[in-house]
């Protein structure tokens, strides 16, 4: 076996999912228990307060009101940090896995923006003020953190292959799962990295969001998609990873299962993707030979960011970044999709951040600082 997954409940009843790779657990020597000690009220008490969520009638997009979040944990230090294993004896005592140690772990976020009602249905439906101009309804969908490693100041770029697998494992037992859960239309799987993206905890951890309607980016990724299918006959990612194959000057690593870009029309002062060379629409869908693969060249493609800007001394600078899994969608537009990975960073040069103000965030309209080819040049660089 490969991954052991044991499935427990917290204080509160949020679901916590142990994913281990380590004795004496992975073979079953032993079996994870979790004894949560904490007095946390219930999450549905006596009067529940879902999220909700409201259409925008000029875009057409959902929008998740998550009032409760203003309450969140903001950058703790160290020895109070939520994610990190129990420490017997320690004075404090509201960490997220009640455990001394942990391979991984995935849990239901304590402060959700989508959250499902508790009776299984995808919650109820109405206008604001009763026009039905704004249609809204609850964000019943589910947002769980997934914690890479117990130790505090790791990062995913230095995970062992083998840790890398289970992260790998665990991502896409998630996937199918909530890929379950009623109303579910789109499952992403994300990594926040650094202060710069407004992580409030440097715990090496990720997240995974289940949404009850497909994201803007997505839904006009899928129209395109369709346009091309209907023109071609053709997958249009497919298409896109074959031509910069063959073109060749954006390709920045190439694998037996996996190769990574700079997309032609890359948009952020960094940005790469990564692609599998089987058409796979998910995480789930990959084979063994894939994903240990793909544990072998995420990490390397992460410490190659972490190369590409360095100090006037020549120290490398961690990159904050974002990586997200985009995943064919449930349902409607599923046979358009095609598995890949996102990675980019919002930092443009040493100290200098790339801000998105008035062209980008009024008009979503994108003005690039930089070349994609200028991108990839300085990551085949740095993996020399
Ligand atoms: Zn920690």
């Amino acid at each position: 076996m490969i991954t052991r997954r044991t499935a427990t409940r917290m204080a509160d009843g949020r679901e916590l999912i142990y994913f281990d790779d380590s004795e004496p657990y992975v073979s079953g020597g032993a079996t994870r228990r979790l004894d949560d000690p904490r007095p946390l009220p219930d999450r549905f008490g006596p009067e529940p307060s879902l999220p909700e969520m409201r259409q925008d009638p000029l875009t057409g997009e959902w929008i998740p009101m998550a009032s409760h979040r203003m309450n969140r944990t903001f950058l703790p230090a160290a020895d109070s940090c939520p994610l990190c294993p129990a420490r017997p004896g320690a004075a404090y005592s509201d960490g997220e896995v009640p455990d001394t140690d942990y391979d991984v772990v995935v849990f239901e976020n304590r402060f959700p923006a989508l959250l499902a009602p508790p009776d299984g249905t995808a919650g109820e439906a109405w206008s604001v003020d009763g026009d039905p101009l704004w249609p809204a309804r609850t964000a019943a969908g589910r947002c769980e953190v997934v914690c890479f490693s117990a130790e505090h100041r790791a990062s995913f770029a230095d995970l062992s292959p083998r840790r890398a697998r289970t992260i790998i494992e665990a991502w896409a037992d998630r996937t199918t799962e909530l890929s379950r859960l009623p109303g579910i239309r789109q499952v992403f799987a994300f990594e926040n990295r650094g202060r710069e993206i407004g992580v409030t905890l440097p715990h090496p951890h990720g997240q995974i969001y289940a949404f009850p309607f497909v994201t803007p980016r997505t839904r006009l990724m899928l129209d395109r998609a369709a346009e091309h299918r209907a023109r071609t006959g053709r997958n249009l990612l497919r298409d896109v990873l074959d031509a910069e194959r063959r073109a060749g000057t954006r390709v920045v690593l190439t694998s037996e299962h996996w190769t990574a870009y700079v997309p032609a029309a890359a948009r952020w002062p960094v940005e790469v993707h990564l692609a599998p060379h089987r058409d796979v629409p998910d995480l789930p869908a990959l084979d063994d030979a894939e994903r240990d693969d793909l544990a072998a060249v995420y990490p390397e493609l992460l410490r190659r960011l972490d190369r590409f800007f360095v100090t006037d001394d020549g120290a490398p600078i961690p990159l904050p970044y974002i990586a997200g899994w985009h995943q064919a969608v449930v349902g409607e537009g599923r046979e358009l999709g095609r598995l890949h990975l996102q990675v980019f960073s919002v930092l443009r040069a040493p100290g200098k951040l790339k801000y998105l103000a008035g062209v980008e965030s009024g008009m979503g309209a994108w003005i690039s600082d930089t070349t994609p080819e200028r991108i990839a040049a300085r990551l085949q660089e740095v993996g020399r």
